[in-house]
């Protein structure tokens, strides 16, 4: 059993080698912090979890408890068991980078999620082929009239937490989102760390 926790400092990543049946807890620290979540099969980073092919395997935009996230083979990697949240994710949207952040003019360098993956998994010497969109937790964006998108904060409270239980071996990965230009991450534009914790 281990549930230590582990920081995904703010506006930074963190990945983790995850084995089939272990459970990540994956905790809004402070309430207001989009987490950009993948997860690649530990075989084979060429396949991982896509957005794509959940939303068709779950029939839904959003997952709820119960359903199985899939990778590019359809393959189910990681099942969501728990959300203490009100469910309000995201699946539509790519992670943040470089080029999202000159198109907001924010001036040099910004943090951003796609660096922040390539950076967690460096840190296990492990290299992502691709950006694969990710899993955006506790990322507020309302689909209105069917057709429209808008930029919200998160409905979600401090410590509320969503829990995946892994079904199969896999490297699991977070960026605390460091969008401080539009009020993803809370109307004070102040991106904050968040953590996980792996049980066995
Ligand atoms: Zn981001």
């Amino acid at each position: 059993m281990d549930n230590e926790l582990i920081a995904i400092p703010a506006r930074r990543g963190k990945a983790a080698h995850l084995k089939r049946g272990q459970k990540v807890k994956v905790i809004n620290t402070h309430g207001q912090q989009v987490v950009d979540t993948w997860a690649f099969c530990a075989d084979d980073l060429k396949e991982f979890m896509s957005m794509e092919h959940s939303r068709t395997f779950m029939e839904r935009i959003i997952p709820q408890v119960g359903d199985k996230l899939v990778t590019n083979k359809r393959r189910p990697i990681l099942t969501l068991a728990e959300d203490t949240s009100p469910g309000i994710h995201d699946t539509l949207l790519a992670a943040c980078d470089r080029y999202r952040y000159e198109l907001l003019n924010a001036g040099g360098y910004h943090d951003n999620c796609t660096d922040n993956l390539v950076s967690a998994m460096k840190a296990l010497g492990l290299a992502p082929p691709e950006i694969p969109s990710p899993l955006n937790l506790y990322m507020n964006i309302p689909l209105a009239d069917g057709r429209n998108l808008t930029f919200e904060a998160p409905v979600s409270k401090p410590g509320d937490y969503v829990l995946f239980h892994a079904e199969m071996d896999c490297i699991v990965a977070f960026s605390a989102c460091p969008q401080d230009i539009v009020p993803i991450n809370g109307v004070d534009l102040n991106p904050t760390e968040a953590h996980f914790a792996i049980i066995a």
